[in-house]
């Protein structure tokens, strides 16, 4: 049990920041960077219940880019701890812009949770979005570009 909850809960050990690592030249490449579905793996601050599902994190690069796993490894830095949802998006943007420093930030996340799937009004299948847009992201016509993209069914 100790070994399962030093795995669940080792984003306490790393740092967000840290985890983004090196950044490199753009190349001149200014349009959105995107990587869909990444898995969230996380546990309710409230009931210490299981949160499933999965991240879209995307950004409009400035002078920067970073390598795409190191997406992947942000998210899952700040979802191995106990979180709620809306803290864990914001977190994950907000790194993103700060260590970053890019245009724009957009993070969307849907995910179940098993507090409410499994108890209390013990529905199965509800699904909880929440998203963080900061820098162009914010405005017209990035927002509503990102929006679109991230809505497209994937595979597209
Ligand atoms: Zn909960």
């Amino acid at each position: 049990m100790v070994r399962a909850y030093e795995e669940w809960f080792g984003g306490y050990a790393i740092d967000p920041a840290h985890v983004l690592g090196r950044t490199f030249e753009g190349a001149g490449y200014h349009d959105i960077v995107l990587l869909r579905d990444i898995p969230v793996r996380s546990v309710c601050e409230h009931h210490m219940a299981p949160i499933r599902g999965v991240a879209h994190v995307a950004y409009l690069p400035g002078e920067r880019v970073v390598g795409i796993s190191k997406l992947a490894r942000l998210v899952d830095a700040f979802a191995r701890r106990l979180q709620i949802q809306e803290r864990l998006t914001q977190e994950i943007a907000h790194t993103l812009d700060r260590v970053l420093q890019p245009r724009g930030v957009a993070v969307v996340i849907r995910a179940a949770h098993e507090c409410i799937a499994s108890r209390g009004v013990d529905m199965q299948g509800v699904a909880m979005m929440t998203r963080c847009l900061l820098g162009r992201f914010e405005r017209e016509p990035f927002r509503r570009e990102i929006l679109s993209t991230l809505n497209a069914p994937a595979g597209t």
